[in-house]
């Protein structure tokens, strides 16, 4: 009886938080955990993130390594359910701590880590993560900040096994100033990082309306088969829609606030666009997107 108490306690610490993943496949041999459409919480463990993996005859890519160290090794556990490969690449899309935080334990296992120059900027800062701040100490057991091996400056592309991947930082400026999309030719698979939302209302704060419209067209015009966004369900062609038509909307009201000289003090009156209130997170991030959107609008000419 002692020793199966100290067994079960064993394994209550080495896996404080279960985050359930269960890996989606969209094609032969790629696959995603979704998060859900909300904030960070203790209750979700920062699981509110997208993350994928493509499985090749030498090993596997994985895209966005997630919120913790053991979000990371809960999912790699699944992933040897699959086959038992090595993971050689971990590709980051942005810098923002839920797409990321699970890179140590990726390297610990002898990944390469690939990611946009942004990261190792504000990796240098040595105070507390969002993440940390967020979720138990428990969940957050383990997790750490860790260099990446390639820093990618606009384009990388590599191959393992017989697929080849393509890293593309499209614009300057979207959802944050380094956004990298993954690009999977032979699958037309494309992994858009956060410049792709659904299911939820999307956070403009380090970002770019014009850049993030902009990317967005970019990513369309690739045709890929599948889009997988870093934050919802959707996934077919078409992923891109809703929150194009989104920024697209906001962007028009301003524009037309602005020449009616409306002001930053009554533009979130004007631009609440309704039709979104039922949509998630509508209710943290809508107004502060108005008013960033505002403010670059302001300065912004459509014919430069
Ligand atoms: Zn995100």
């Amino acid at each position: 009886m002692k020793s199966i108490v100290s067994v079960f306690l064993l394994s209550f610490s080495l896996q404080a938080f279960e985050y359930n993943l269960v890996p989606q496949k969209l094609m032969k041999d790629v696959y995603c955990f979704f998060g859900k459409p909300e904030s960070i919480s203790k209750e979700n463990g920062g699981n509110m993130v997208n993350t994928c993996f493509v499985q090749t005859k030498e090993g596997f890519v994985v895209i966005d390594s997630g919120p913790t160290f053991s979000y990371a090794s809960q999912a790699y556990e699944q992933m040897q359910n699959i086959a038992k490969l090595p993971v050689k690449y971990v590709i980051n899309t942005h810098d923002h701590d839920d797409h990321w935080l699970g890179n140590s334990f990726y390297k610990n296992k002898g990944a390469l880590l690939i990611g946009p120059k942004t990261y190792e900027q504000n990796i240098q800062q040595d105070m507390a993560t969002r993440m940390e701040n967020s979720v138990t100490k428990e969940t957050y057991t383990g997790t750490k900040v860790v260099k990446l091996n390639t820093v990618v400056k606009e384009n990388y592309t590599f191959s393992l096994g017989d697929t080849e991947f393509h890293i593309m930082q499209l614009v300057k400026q979207a959802h944050t100033k380094g956004d990298l999309v993954v690009y999977i030719p032979k699958k037309k698979v494309l992994f858009a990082g956060d410049l792709v939302f659904n299911d939820r209302i999307s956070s403009l704060r380090d970002g770019s309306i014009i850049g993030s419209l902009k990317a967005l067209e970019l990513i369309d015009s690739l045709h890929p088969k599948v889009i997988v966004g870093g934050h919802g369900y959707r996934t077919d062609s078409n992923a891109t829609l809703v929150f194009k038509v989104y920024l697209t909307t906001m962007k028009k009201q301003i524009q037309e606030a602005l020449e009616n000289d409306i002001s930053i003090d009554e533009i979130s009156k004007k631009v609440q666009m309704p039709e979104y209130r039922k949509m998630k997170l509508y209710d943290i991030l809508h107004r502060r997107n108005v008013f960033d959107a505002y403010r670059e609008l302001e300065l912004y000419d459509e014919d430069e």
